[in-house]
Formats: structure tokens, sequence, C-alpha cells
């Protein structure tokens, strides 16, 4: 990895420490999921950067484990500290990293809002972005 791509790459990791990672290829932005599956994996809605699986490097993944949350998905975390961390779907070459994991200021702004026909009642969207009842995807 060039130091260039560290530069601009986003660090991240769990709460004890046991996994730390670089995502080298920056993201667009931060995109929200607010169905059932990430609100219980996250304990309220999801927010995720979306990048290259192949452009992430470990620092440390010795507690990383993976929950295989549907049939064509499987979702990460840490088995210490239980910090939720990632979701890939078996199809795809991208990762979806949990926002709040990335070291601050990640320079980031969020996007639009998925899957806000699942969203729990607790909470409204204020923002003003857009809002996509399923997939972001399909958008
Ligand atoms: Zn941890
Ligand atoms: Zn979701």
């Amino acid at each position: 990895m060039s130091e260039g791509a560290k530069a601009n790459g986003l660090a991240g990791g769990c709460l004890c420490g046991g996994v730390r990672f670089l995502a080298a290829e920056r993201p667009d932005g931060v995109i929200t999921c607010h169905c059932g599956q990430c609100r219980r994996f996250h304990g309220h809605f999801g927010a995720y950067v979306t990048v290259p699986r192949d452009t992430v490097f470990f620092d440390a993944d010795g507690t990383l484990a993976w929950y295989r949350s549907s049939d064509f998905a499987e979702r990460g975390f840490c088995s210490r500290c239980g910090s939720s961390l990632f979701w890939k779907g078996d199809a795809s070459d991208q990762i979806e990293i949990a926002a709040g994991s990335l070291d601050q200021p990640t320079g980031l702004v969020t996007l639009k809002h998925g899957y806000v026909a699942d969203k729990a009642d607790y909470y409204e969207i204020r923002d003003g972005l857009e809002q996509a009842p399923g997939s972001t995807e399909a958008v």
C-alpha cells in the first residue's frame, strides 16, 4: 500500500482494539440502513460506508468474527467487545463498514437513507436527505 493511500484512507476499529483496519479507498459518503436486521445488529439504525473489499487492510483482526445473517450476507463484529463492524454480501466484491467504527474526523457526510419502510417507530428522519423505502441501490 502506498503512503498516498494511507493518507487518503480511513482508519477504524472496534471498541477494544481487537479489530483495527484501514480502508485505503475513500468512500463517497455514508448511507444509513433502517432495516430490522441493522437495527438489531447495531442497537439502532445502521450507518455505512461502502468500499471495495480488497482495499481494506487489517492491522488487527484477532477478535473479528462473522455471523451469517441471511442466505446472502454475513455481518462482522468483535467477539470480545461486541462492536458491530461490517456487512458483506456473498455476491459482492465490496464491503460495508459501520461508519461509527471509523476514527474521527472522517470528513464524510451522510448521503441518503435506505430501508426507511422498516424503520423503528421511536425516531423520525428529518434531515431532508433522500429516503428510499428499500435498498438504496434501487434509487
Ligand atoms: Zn473489540
Ligand atoms: Zn440494514
